[in-house]
C-alpha cells in the first residue's frame, strides 16, 4: 500500500489503468485483483519460474526511454525461462516508483505488453510502492517434466552453441549518444531467443543465458558441469558493427561485455545434426558451434593459427 498525494491517481487506479489487460488463458484461474494469483500448469508440466530487478541508474540511466525500460524488464527474464528450456507463460511485476507519472507509466507499460504480446504472457500481479525508480519482474513458464536445461550437464566432446550474436550491448554502451538507431536496440530492446530455448530443450545437455558476457556466462555453465571448454574464436559471431573494430579491442567486447541475453547450450555431434534439421530458416542463422567441451577446467581460446591462450571469466560483476 501506498499513500497517493491528491493530484495523484491512487495506487488501485493506477494498477486498473496500466496494467490490468484481459487475460484469457486456460492456466491463469485468478489473477489481478486479489491477494494472490492462482495459477494451474497443465498436466505433466513443471513450473519454471525466475526474477530479476532493474535500478534506475545502475541497470540503466536515468533518461533512459519508459517504454525500452518496459521491455527490457520483462526481456531479461524470458531469456532466462529459455535458458532453461520452458515456455514461458506470465509474470508478475513488482514497481518501485518515485512518483505516478502518467508519461511514465503510460511509456513503460506500452513498451511491457508490446513484449508480453509476442508471446501471449499475462500479467497476474505485483506490488506498487512509491520509492526510487526500481522494476522487479517475476517469469513463469513451463517445461515438460524432466525436460528443462540446467548449467550442469554439459559432456565430453560436446560441441557448444551460440545463439546469437556477442558485443553489440557492450559497444552500444560505450557509444552512448553516438551509437546509431540499431545499436542502441541491442542495449534497449534485447530480443530473447525464447522459441530457441524450447528447441534447445528437446536435445541440449547444459544451456545458460549470456548476460554477464560470454567469457563469465560460458564458466559457469562450465564450473556447474564440471568440465572445461575450448573456444574457437574466429567462429564467434559478433555483432555486425564491432567488425569495424580492431579485432582485439572487438574480441574483448564479445567476451566480456554484457547484456547480449544470447543463449550458449552444448550437446553432442548427433544431437545438433538432428536440430539443425529442426530448426526454422530464420532461427538456423541464429545457431553457430563455437567450440567444444573438453574435461580440463577453464576456457582456453584457440586462434586462426591454431595457438592456445586461456581466457579470463571475468565479466559484469555488481560486487
Ligand atoms: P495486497 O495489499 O493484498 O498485497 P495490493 O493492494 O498490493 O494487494 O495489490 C492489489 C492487487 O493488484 C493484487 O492482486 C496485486 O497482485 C495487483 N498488483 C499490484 N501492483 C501491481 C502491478 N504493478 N502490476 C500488476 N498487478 C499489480
Ligand atoms: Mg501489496
Amino acid at each position: 500500500m501506498t499513500p497517493a498525494g491528491a493530484s495523484e491517481l491512487d495506487e488501485f487506479a493506477l494498477i486498473e489503468r496500466y496494467f490490468q489487460r484481459p487475460v484469457d488463458a486456460p492456466w491463469l484461474r485468478l489473477g489481478i485483483g486479489d491477494d494472490a494469483a492462482v495459477l494451474q500448469p497443465e498436466p505433466g508440466c513443471e513450473l519454471v519460474i525466475c526474477s530479476d530487478t532493474l535500478v534506475a541508474g545502475r541497470h540503466f540511466p536515468h533518461h533512459s526511454e519508459a517504454a525500452d525500460i518496459g521491455w527490457k524488464a520483462l526481456a531479461v527474464n524470458l531469456s532466462d525461462l529459455a535458458a532453461m528450456g520452458a515456455s514461458p507463460r506470465g509474470f508478475l511485476l513488482n514497481l518501485s516508483l518515485p512518483e505516478a507519472d502518467h508519461a511514465f507509466l503510460a511509456g513503460f507499460s506500452e513498451g511491457l505488453f508490446e513484449l508480453a504480446q509476442q508471446f501471449q504472457l499475462a500479467l497476474v500481479g505485483g506490488d506498487t510502492t512509491r520509492g526510487p525508480l526500481c522494476i522487479t519482474i517475476t517469469a513463469f513458464g513451463q517445461a515438460r517434466g524432466g525436460r528443462v536445461l540446467r548449467r550442469a550437464g554439459a559432456q565430453q566432446d560436446d560441441l557448444i552453441l551460440l545463439v546469437g550474436d556477442l558485443g553489440g550491448a557492450a559497444l552500444a554502451l560505450q557509444r552512448g549518444a553516438s551509437a546509431d538507431a540499431a545499436l542502441a536496440q541491442r542495449l534497449n530492446r534485447p530480443r530473447p531467443f525464447v522459441s530457441a530455448g524450447g528447441l534447445l530443450a528437446d536435445r541440449a545437455h547444459a544451456a545458460i543465458d549470456v548476460s554477464d558476457g560470454l567469457a563469465a556466462d560460458l564458466s559457469h555453465l562450465l564450473r556447474a558441469s564440471q568440465v572445461g571448454a575450448e573456444l574457437d574464436l574466429d567462429a564467434l559471431r559478433l555483432h555486425p558493427q564491432l567488425s569495424a573494430l580492431p579485432r582485439e579491442e572487438a574480441l574483448n567486447l564479445a567476451l566480456h561485455g554484457g547484456d547480449d541475453y544470447a543463449l550458449l547450450a552444448t550437446m553432442d555431434a548427433d544431437n545438433w545434426q538432428q536440430l539443425q534439421k529442426e530448426l526454422p530458416q530464420d532461427l538456423a542463422a541464429a545457431f553457430s558451434v563455437i567450440g567444444r567441451i573438453h574435461g580440463r577446467a577453464g576456457i582456453l581460446a584457440i586462434d586462426a593459427e591454431g595457438r592456445k591462450q586461456p581466457v579470463k571469466p571475468s565479466g559484469y560483476r555488481h560486487f
